[in-house]
């Protein structure tokens, strides 16, 4: 049976698979109590992390884990995405079952069904450690799981189901060089404080879409990492581009993605900040759906990555998201109309105050006057 899964696995597209039993994974459950602070969203409905750490809690007959590896640079990213969608993101690898890895998840369960299988599965079982037990990566001290051969850029999916399957790996332990602290160096919100230790509320991928999204999140993303999110609108891969263990990766010259060279420039920040319904839901969405949806997301990103870029050109289109209908829009196209300063931004902002009603953006406006 478990070459049977193997070859279909590999048949639809995946790169690696591994099998490790159901047991729960207690070195989850602890580390979410030690670190209670950062992760105080993760018990959320939404994600209820603290329980998908037994696996028979997404699966009450589960006895085994089926874990999928896959590679997701197969193919080369348009530059004008580089430090604005994570590389995971714009994979698609998030969007439903219209889409590839969608479609191959579907068909994988599917097929695992039909050999007499029960089969669960959520996006937040704990895939990384499940690859880790059953032999098909490693972590590095980024938190990112590296598979062989293939780097940190892989997409992880943890099947249980209710047949015993046999493990064929072991356990495999971290390949990070002991030395090696360019990970750390390179995460510009010391959300990466100490090797194989994170903290989600510093990080910027994690701030691209939980503040005001994730149920017992933080409302507002605070100044001071706003100002170190630079131009990233969904993810960051700093920590993982930095890494020497992908470089061959990164190195190496492969295709380019036709469809995402069309989308990149329908993705800019300059594109997405005044987008109406039809723009996000007709092309934005369907490409960079996942964590985010609401539009008013992209545009809070979009003002932050406008507001950082500190091009005065920017500034219109600011001053015209200051009349936004979302609260959030106006409040974090203030705060960008204030980073970038100047007397143009000053004068947007002084008419904006009169008309403000929203004591959130007020607060907003003063704090930007007082930086323009
Ligand atoms: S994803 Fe970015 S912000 Fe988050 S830990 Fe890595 S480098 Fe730091
Ligand atoms: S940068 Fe160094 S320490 Fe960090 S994950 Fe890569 S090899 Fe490991």
């Amino acid at each position: 049976m478990e070459q049977e899964i193997r070859a279909y696995a590999l048949d639809i597209g995946f790169d690696d698979v591994g099998f490790t039993t159901a047991d729960p994974f207690p070195q989850l459950s602890q580390a979410l109590e030690e670190r209670e602070g950062g992760y105080c969203w993760v018990s959320s409905e939404l994600l209820q992390l603290a329980h998908v750490a037994d696996p028979r809690f997404v699966l009450p007959k589960a006895m085994s884990i089926v874990v999928l590896i896959y590679d997701y640079y197969k193919q080369d990213y348009p530059p004008e995405l580089l430090g604005v969608v994570g590389k995971a993101y714009q994979s698609r690898l998030y969007v439903g079952k219209k889409r590839l890895f969608g479609s191959r998840l579907r068909l994988m369960r599917e097929f695992l069904q039909e050999k007499g299988m029960e089969v669960g599965f959520r996006p937040s079982m704990p895939e990384r450690q499940a690859a880790v037990r059953a032999g098909v990566g490693n972590f590095g001290c980024n938190t990112f799981i590296y598979s062989s051969g293939r780097g940190s850029y892989v997409a992880i999916a943890a099947m249980a189901v209710s047949a015993e399957l046999e493990p064929e790996m072991q356990e495999s332990a971290s390949k990070c060089p002991a030395d090696c602290r360019r990970c750390i160096e390179a995460c510009p919100t010391g959300a990466l404080y100490e090797p194989y230790k994170m903290d989600p509320l510093r990080c910027i991928a994690f701030n691209t879409y939980g503040p005001g999204n994730f149920p017992g999140a933080p409302d507002d993303i605070p100044h001071e990492i706003r100002e170190k999110m630079g131009s990233w609108i969904y993810g960051c891969d700093l920590c993982q581009d930095a890494c020497p263990r992908n470089q061959k990766r990164l190195e190496k010259k492969l295709v380019p993605d036709a469809f995402l060279e069309e989308m990149a420039p329908k993705l800019a920040p300059a594109a997405l900040l005044n987008m109406d319904d039809r723009y996000y839901y007709e092309i934005v969405q369907p490409v960079l759906y996942g964590y985010i949806w609401e539009k008013k997301f992209m545009q809070r990103n979009a003002a932050i990555a406008l507001g950082n870029s500190s091009d005065k050109a920017a500034v219109p289109l600011l001053g015209k998201a200051l009349a936004d209908p979302q609260e959030m829009v106006r409040a974090y196209s203030a705060w960008a109309l204030g980073r970038i300063g100047g007397a143009a931004g000053l004068k947007i902002l002084e008419k904006a105050l009169v008309g403000e009603n929203s004591a959130r953006v007020e607060n907003e406006i003063r704090l930007a006057l007082e930086s323009c």
